[in-house]
């Protein structure tokens, strides 16, 4: 552990503080400060307290904890969102993905991970300040130099010839980008649109159809973790619960267009 990491403190309750380690820093609660020297002290896995005796475990942030807490200009797709379309573009180490738009980079440190050093992640954004945002995020967490950044609208810009193993969506109107997207992915390959609106879903399947794009729609779901309280002699679920996300549109690359 080194000034300039990102660590995680955990409360008696479980709550989570990310912050990055500061030379002369201090982590401030109502019941005393931590001292950043003190972690770096102590070491994952440890405890340090304050002077009123507050105790807090330290820990490495996951990927998920770090996607949950990092700075962000546009909400970055769910983890459990995330890691669902890595599983349902079938990825594997060294394969290519493309993505739009970058937004936070939340969904681009998913893909990153699952394609792997010997992967690559071609990541479109049409905001410049999203795309710095997305870079930064990336390289404060986790960067094996496996993400091509390109920085304009995809619906304009001529992807790479070399077709790409998947391709996943969480913007808008994806409708808009497919047809110039559709030559970018391998056949039988697939393309997952992160979709908040059930409405969209309605819209985007009506151009498929409309367009006669050469996708299969294999299945629309959304990934729903129902967390329990479970503290003998208390087991419930909990209470507050995340919502709704999104709604994820699984479609597969037919050949022969
Ligand atoms: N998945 C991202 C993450 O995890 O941080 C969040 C994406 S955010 C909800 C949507 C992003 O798509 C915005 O940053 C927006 O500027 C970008 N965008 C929308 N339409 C686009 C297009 N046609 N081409 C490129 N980027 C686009």
């Amino acid at each position: 552990m080194n000034y300039g990491e990102w660590v995680l403190l955990q409360d008696r309750r479980g709550r989570n503080y990310l912050f990055r380690l500061k030379e002369g820093g201090s982590f401030d609660t109502q019941r005393g400060s931590v001292r950043h020297e003190q972690v770096l002290g102590a070491g994952y896995g440890r405890t340090v307290a304050t002077p009123q005796g507050e105790p807090f475990t330290v820990h490495k942030p996951t990927l998920e904890d770090y996607v949950l807490h990092m700075p962000r200009e546009a909400t970055p797709t769910y983890p459990k969102d995330a890691a669902t379309i890595a599983f349902l573009l079938d990825l594997a180490p060294g394969m290519r993905v493309l993505e739009a738009g970058s937004g936070s980079g939340g969904l681009t440190l998913f893909l990153a991970r699952a394609v792997g050093p010997g992967g690559e992640v071609w990541s479109y954004e049409s905001r410049e300040r999203h795309q710095q945002k997305a870079r930064r995020n990336l390289q404060a967490f986790e960067d094996w130099h496996n993400v091509t950044w390109v920085l304009g609208d995809l619906a304009e810009l001529e992807p790479p010839a070399e077709p790409f193993d998947g391709v996943a969506l969480d913007l808008m109107e994806p409708w808009v980008v497919l047809p110039a997207l559709t030559p970018a992915l391998k056949p039988d390959r697939f393309l997952v649109c992160y979709l908040p609106n059930l409405t969209q879903v309605v819209t985007l399947l009506e151009h498929l159809k409309a367009q006669a794009l050469p996708y299969l729609h294999e299945r629309t779901l959304e990934v729903i973790h129902r967390e329990w309280d479970v503290r003998p002699p208390i087991a419930h679920p909990k209470f507050q619960q995340v919502g709704h996300t999104a709604f994820l549109v699984q479609l597969r690359r037919l050949a022969g267009s």
